[in-house]
């Protein structure tokens, strides 16, 4: 068997440091908002280079509680891309908002500028570039087609990514990540983040996630309940420290999958932004027939992946938006051929051997 991601062999490297930590919050009980937490949101400020981290429940709740500091509500448009994880478009619809969507860019996935022009009305109020499968989207180019829109990034799935030479977080004016297990600095259990260089909107966020309460007991404004436990703000820590040299061990698999499958012509490899380092959350590749494909590669226990099968305009959840099939033809066709392969820091180059030898035996 070889998995899409092995989260053993991570746990592996940080079991004695989450056991120590852990029996700490356990004997103090400080279960929420203990000083693991601080700690944390200290450490991935410095590590993301942005003033303020906030920590919330999940990704999804980071993004909403973005775009809720950012001012967004009923009556306003978000645009994002229709190739996403459809927590994306959740979050904007969470909100009150409406989703507007883009389509895509062929090689990489990531959102289409070129499309902006379009999307973009009297009533847009933020524009989500998602920096999909590890790299991020070129959000200096978003912010040179639609000047003066807030740009919040969903950074989920690109922990420790840089565009020219600015991580991933830093390039917005806000921006959400989630610590959901597999990503690439994922907890044990649910967690997120919001990143932000701007201290209002950061203390905004602060007062949502907390039920709108900057005291105990005193609620200045309609506020959620969303924090992240101690106990995976422990998980988070350890992680952190090793998240460079992780991401530097995907990145090698991903040249190493790139160069197995030059030779391959009906494969088609992830492209990369010039100016991106990207860190490898997924590497989607294009393949013909794509699901008889990933049939003989699961049979043969390897555990590849779709992401995503299925657009965010085609999806049950946001047909009320009124898209049909046909609107985003670059997302559309990339769902039926896109398969991940499996990628983890420790994957091995035998186990990448195999996969491409299996996936050669399938087409
Ligand atoms: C995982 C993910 C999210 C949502 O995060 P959760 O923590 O699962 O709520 C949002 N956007 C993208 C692109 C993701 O990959």
């Amino acid at each position: 068997m070889i998995p899409l991601v092995d989260l053993a062999a991570q746990h592996d490297q940080v079991a004695d440091e989450v056991a120590t930590g852990w029996a700490q919050v356990l004997k103090s009980t400080a279960f929420v908002d203990g000083p693991a937490v601080g700690q944390f949101e200290a450490e991935f400020a410095e590590y993301s280079e942005v003033a303020h981290c906030v920590a919330v429940g999940n990704g999804t709740d980071a993004l909403e509680l973005a775009l809720r500091a950012l001012g967004v509500g009923p009556g306003d448009e978000c645009v994002l891309p229709a190739n996403t994880f459809v927590a994306t478009a959740e979050a904007v619809a969470r909100a009150g908002a409406t989703p507007v969507l883009v389509d895509c860019v062929w090689d990489t996935g990531l959102l289409d500028v070129d499309g902006l022009g379009a999307a973009i009305t009297s009533r847009t109020k933020a524009i989500l570039p998602v920096h999909l499968y590890g790299q991020p989207a070129p959000v200096e180019r978003v912010r040179a087609a639609a000047p003066g829109i807030p740009v919040l990034e969903d950074a989920a799935q690109a922990q420790g990514a840089r565009r020219g030479g600015v991580r991933a977080g830093g390039l917005g004016d806000i921006a959400a990540t989630s610590f959901y297990p597999g990503k690439n600095l994922g907890a044990y259990g649910d967690g997120g983040a919001v990143l932000t260089g701007d201290a209002e909107l950061a203390q905004r966020v602060r007062l949502l996630r907390e039920h709108g309460s900057p005291r105990k007991y005193e609620h200045a404004t309609l506020g959620f309940n969303s924090r992240l436990d101690t106990l995976q703000a422990v998980v988070l820590s350890a992680k952190l420290r090793r998240l460079d040299t992780w991401n530097a061990a995907r990145r090698a698999a991903a040249a190493r999958y790139d160069s197995l499958l030059s030779g391959i012509p009906d494969i088609g490899t992830p492209g990369v932004l010039e100016g991106n380092e990207p860190v490898w959350h997924l590497y989607p590749v294009r393949v013909p027939d794509r699901d008889r494909v990933l049939e003989h590669l699961r049979s043969a226990g390897i555990g590849a992946g779709i992401h995503y099968p299925t657009p965010v305009h085609l999806t049950g959840a946001f047909r009320s938006l009124g898209y049909h099939t046909g609107d985003f033809p670059v997302a559309e066709a990339l769902s039926g051929q896109l398969l991940s392969l499996p990628l983890f820091p420790e994957i091995t180059p035998a186990q990448q051997a195999r996969v491409v030898e299996t996936l050669r035996e399938a087409l």
